[in-house]
């Protein structure tokens, strides 16, 4: 292969267009709503294939050959990160203590005027508040991958498949030893389509979107698949435990990336990061209600960056206990995943009751054993 203009619903990490030297791979959604590399001027492409040899969708090992270097459960100490972080805070303060250590941080933000999530350069506390909290959708890292300076070093937070084509991209620029690398145990990423019909129908309660938090820990963190939408006319907080219509989306696995059902190979301690982040949904902290992070090393940069840190509780723990409850196999498709697929791709706009239906139907069709 001399370049990725071939390549369909891969992971959408964005590093091909980062690393090509002449600029012409741009990384759109694709028609699931899926971030995709497109070439459209194909005759000016000089088949270095570095975009083939960073890419992680095209190899089948990982870029890092690693084993678990330390387990942990913990949290932080600070109220008001724990408060805004999606478990134990613990990738925030991992983030503060490097950025207090000479490093910028390349984390995520929710933009709200481009309705997406995005990878950005944090080079101060304040704004490094932004990537507080998970954003359940398909981040566009290629801004923030570009804004890079190789002469500085960096903490990089993704998903395990951008942080595994990543780890080729540093690797094959010598700068590796710049860079410390975090990703987190990842269900999948959904269909951006159904990320833009939620905030269609979110927008006739609230009004034009101004702010995001998928993790409203207000209910508890045990009850904390919750929406807090703020918007011109007002909030919008909703729940899945009360039905909330994204989390249908997102957990009811019936939009996820065909990569994600397919081609994930970053599932339980199959990592190319330094360090996994992750909720510790296990037996252990069952009656914690703020909020515990499982942390997981791969590397001894990681550990002693996970020993290093202040102001956090931080418990050993064997990988079986910390990770518990983690996912070991890829997602699999929903009964009706063709037919939600097809409605999103079509861009056909239900009210939320038509979402439901939608929802009931692929009920029955689990029951039947029936796939759309
Ligand atoms: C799409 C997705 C799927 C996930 N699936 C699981 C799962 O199956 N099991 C599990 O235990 N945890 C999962 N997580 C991680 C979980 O939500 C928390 O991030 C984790 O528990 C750590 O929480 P925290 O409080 O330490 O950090 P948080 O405050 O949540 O920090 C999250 C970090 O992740 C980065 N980030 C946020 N959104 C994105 C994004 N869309 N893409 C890339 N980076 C992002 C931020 O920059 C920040 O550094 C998932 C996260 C995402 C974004
Ligand atoms: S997985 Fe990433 S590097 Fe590979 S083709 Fe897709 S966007 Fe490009
Ligand atoms: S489930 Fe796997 S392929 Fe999908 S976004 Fe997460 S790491 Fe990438």
């Amino acid at each position: 292969m001399k370049n990725v203009s071939k390549v369909k619903n891969c992971f959408g990490c964005g590093v091909c267009a980062v690393s090509c030297p002449k600029n012409i791979i741009d990384i759109r959604l694709n028609d699931d709503g899926f971030y995709q590399p497109f070439i459209d001027e194909p005759d000016k492409c000089i088949h270095c294939k570095v975009c083939v040899d960073n890419c992680a969708f095209l190899h089948k090992d990982l870029a890092l050959e690693n084993s678990v270097t330390g387990s942990w459960c913990g949290w932080s100490n600070d109220s008001a990160v724990l408060a805004q972080s999606a478990s134990g805070g613990i990738g925030f303060e991992i983030a503060r203590h490097l950025l207090h250590s000479g490093y910028k941080v390349c984390g995520v933000r929710y933009n709200a005027p481009e309705r997406r999530a995005e990878h950005f350069i944090a080079d101060t506390e304040d704004a490094l508040a932004a990537t507080m909290g998970s954003k359940y959708i398909q981040s566009y890292t290629v801004d923030g991958f570009s804004a890079i300076n190789r002469k500085d070093s960096y903490l990089v937070v993704g998903t395990p498949c951008q942080i595994d084509s990543f780890r080729r991209y540093i690797r094959r620029l010598k700068i590796e030893d710049h860079f410390v690398l975090m990703d987190f145990f990842c269900h999948c990423v959904p269909s951006m389509h159904a990320w833009r019909e939620y905030l269609r129908l979110a927008q006739k309660s609230a009004g034009a979107i101004t702010s995001v938090v998928w993790r409203d820990k207000t209910p508890g963190w045990h009850d904390s698949w919750a929406m807090l939408v703020k918007g011109s006319e007002g909030t919008l907080k909703s729940r899945l435990s009360q039905g909330d219509l994204f989390y249908k989306f997102f957990l009811g696995d019936v939009c996820c990336g065909k990569a994600c059902m397919k081609q994930c190979k970053y599932k339980w301690d199959k990592s190319s990061a330094d360090i996994r982040i992750g909720d510790a949904w296990g037996d252990t902290y069952s009656r914690n209600d703020a909020g515990v992070s499982t942390i997981v090393s791969f590397t001894d940069k990681g550990r002693e960056v996970v020993e290093s840190l202040n102001g956090c509780t931080i418990n050993p723990h064997p990988l079986e206990v910390a990770a518990e409850g983690q996912m070991h196999e890829n997602v699999h498709r929903a009964a009706a995943y063709g037919m939600f697929m097809f409605l999103l791709r079509k861009g056909i706009q239900l009210p939320a009751a038509g979402w439901n239906a939608a929802f009931i139907v692929n009920k029955i069709l689990r029951r039947l054993k029936i796939k759309l």
